[in-house]
């Protein structure tokens, strides 16, 4: 690959992939029956590299899915009775709670990009609250004292979590929430197509009390076959296969998580030197560490530019679309390839 793709999703994928993919392939992985014993045994090492590596609970199952979106609709259709509550201040909260709204009655509780999760602000009557950790379209990111503190006061309530531009790039404390979802097109540096859930002991006894078994992809049916090292369709075995395999290789999250804080600390030091380029998030405790939000009134100049020299930046999305490009600060993503940027910003700007 001769361009550096800083695209906060679909992303940079990891540089060995190639090498699992022909491993994949004379291993026989590809057609491989999701009954048999092989793909069993790929499912429990994946689980086990995953618990190891990025530290999840051992009593929080995982399973896999097709996207982050499908696990939108999973959580309005299998896990919840009454409704959601949905706190966002982006583009992928503002959608979840759309999709969630043609299955369950939402609330929608709106804060600012320069603003903390606001947690003293429940609803009556929802049984989930749903938070965006990482809002990849303004790159903010809620902080795991606000999650412990939203824990904290509503113990009996179920809390999801979409991790889909976060996961595998930062330390996330497993135990402030019960449904931590997201797709391996992100910060896991994978090709797109396959998403993932990770459920807690009470995600678990709450799908199983609502026994909602209407659709191919609802809750219990995935439970069910999980507990058994087997899925309900045809998975996405490649996809298992790399993650298994790229996890396998990952020198762990505290190690990954301080690599990408290093670079963020060099990145925020260098965007705030630049002409005419600056954060659009302002408080330095509310931005994300794994994707970058700039704000400047030529972004497509900026992106053109770049491109020219063989980097491809992100663009704005959704209201930031044009006042806004991104940058990501995934794990997969090499240090010869930042230095490339980071030189790119210093010479130009
Ligand atoms: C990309 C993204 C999604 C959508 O992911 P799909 O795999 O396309 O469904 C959802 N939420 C966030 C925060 C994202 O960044």
């Amino acid at each position: 690959m001769n361009q550096a793709n800083f695209y906060p999703g679909p992303s940079r994928v990891y540089s060995n992939i190639t090498e699992y993919i022909y491993e994949a392939y004379m291993e026989g992985y590809m057609s491989i029956n999701h009954r048999s014993e092989q793909f069993m045994e790929l499912y429990r090492n994946v689980k086990a590299e995953l618990r190891t590596k990025l530290l999840i609970p051992e009593d929080y199952e995982i399973i896999f899915t097709s996207s982050a979106t499908e696990s939108w609709e999973i959580i309005a259709q299998s896990l919840t009775v009454k409704g959601s509550q949905h706190f966002f201040n982006g583009a992928f909260g503002d959608k979840w709670a759309s999709y969630a709204a043609e299955l369950t009655a939402v609330t929608k509780t709106h804060f600012g990009v320069n603003e903390k999760l606001p947690t003293g602000d429940i609803a009556e009557n929802v049984d989930v609250l749903c938070v965006t950790h990482n809002e990849t379209s303004n790159a903010t990111m809620v902080s795991m004292d606000s999650m412990r503190m939203l824990r904290s006061e509503n113990e009996g309530k179920l809390i999801a979590v979409d991790v889909t531009s976060s996961f595998g790039g930062v330390q996330l404390d497993y135990s402030l929430a019960d449904i931590w979802y997201g797709s391996v097109q992100k910060c896991l540096g994978l090709p797109a197509g396959m998403g993932f859930m990770i459920l807690s002991p009470k995600a678990i006894h709450q799908a199983e009390s609502i026994g909602e078994n209407k659709r191919y992809n609802s809750l219990v049916r995935l439970l069910e076959n999980a507990a058994k090292d087997q899925t309900s369709y045809t998975p996405n075995v490649l996809s298992i296969y790399l993650l298994y395999r790229t996890q396998q290789a990952s020198k762990g999250i505290d190690y990954v998580a301080e690599k990408l804080a290093n670079r963020m600390n060099s990145y925020t030091d260098l965007f705030s030197k630049t002409e005419g380029i600056s954060f659009l998030v302002e408080n330095e405790k509310l931005r994300s560490s794994t994707v970058l939000a700039l704000s400047t009134n030529t972004p497509g100049k900026i992106k053109e530019k770049a491109l020219e020299r063989g980097i491809i930046l992100g663009s704005g999305y959704g209201p930031w679309k044009k006042s806004t490009f991104r940058i990501a600060n995934f794990p997969a993503l090499k240090t010869k390839e930042v230095e490339k940027l980071m030189a790119f910003f210093a010479k130009y700007y």
